[in-house]
């Protein structure tokens, strides 16, 4: 059976930090198709230009990009044992053509990260990541050991443009209008496990992982 984790939940509900863990503590890759248009957009192709203009606005690219990103990233060959979706499906388009994509032998597991509205905001504007290697930090909640350098690789700590208050408030509202809806479509068919973020540490929330996707 190879594991298909599906990771919803709103931006800023540590979708990006628990799948790092969950990559470290199963042996899955971990793919975020923002990590993949972020490097199409380092690389200055095409894809990653005409994705940047919705980015930058904290809109949504349009779904063929994203799935031809997702299904490129998919052929890696470190997804063969299993997989973490970070940041995907979005739209119930996105997860109806995955789901198309998915057979008998992939079991697939969805964990909706719940977190209220209040908090998310200010864990989003919070939020630091290495310009390397991408591991991610909260200059609050999830500091690292030296101010602005990663504890990983020394990489330097950025904000990623589209963490500022304004566009983090249109990706919210995105997640409300587009993604919520698909918890729906993933609760009727049973797949869905929810988990109450509020006032947990990141090591309980994965905790709580660790159990649904163990049991
Ligand atoms: P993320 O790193 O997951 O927060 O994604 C950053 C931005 O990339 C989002 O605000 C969207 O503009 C875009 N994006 C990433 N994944 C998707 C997706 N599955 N569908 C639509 N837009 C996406």
């Amino acid at each position: 059976m190879r594991k298909v984790v599906i990771l919803l939940g709103p931006p800023g509900s540590g979708k990006g930090s628990q799948a790092f863990m969950i990559r470290e503590a199963f042996g899955l890759a971990h793919i975020s198709t923002g990590d993949l248009l972020r490097e199409e957009i380092r690389q200055g192709n095409a894809l990653g230009l005409e994705a940047k203009g919705y980015m930058d606005k904290g809109t949504f690219p349009p779904d063929e990009l994203i799935i031809k990103v997702l299904m490129h990233g998919l052929e890696k060959p470190e997804c063969a044992p299993g997989f973490i979706l970070d940041g995907v499906p979005r739209t119930i388009n996105q997860a109806e053509i995955l789901d198309k994509n998915f057979g008998e032998n992939d079991k697939r597991i969805v964990i909706n990260l719940k977190l209220p509205t209040k908090v998310i905001i200010d864990r989003i504007t919070g939020r630091r990541v290495c310009s390397q290697c991408g591991a991610p930090y909260h200059v609050e909640f999830s500091p690292s050991k030296s101010k602005g350098v990663c504890d990983l690789c020394g990489g330097r700590l950025i904000q990623r443009p589209d963490d500022t208050e304004e566009v983090a408030k249109t990706r919210f509202e995105f997640f409300e209008n587009q993604t919520a809806p698909i918890i729906d479509f993933y609760r009727k068919q049973e797949l869905v496990t929810d988990i109450d973020c509020d006032g947990l540490s990141k090591d309980e929330v994965f905790k709580l992982i660790e159990l649904a996707l163990t049991s």
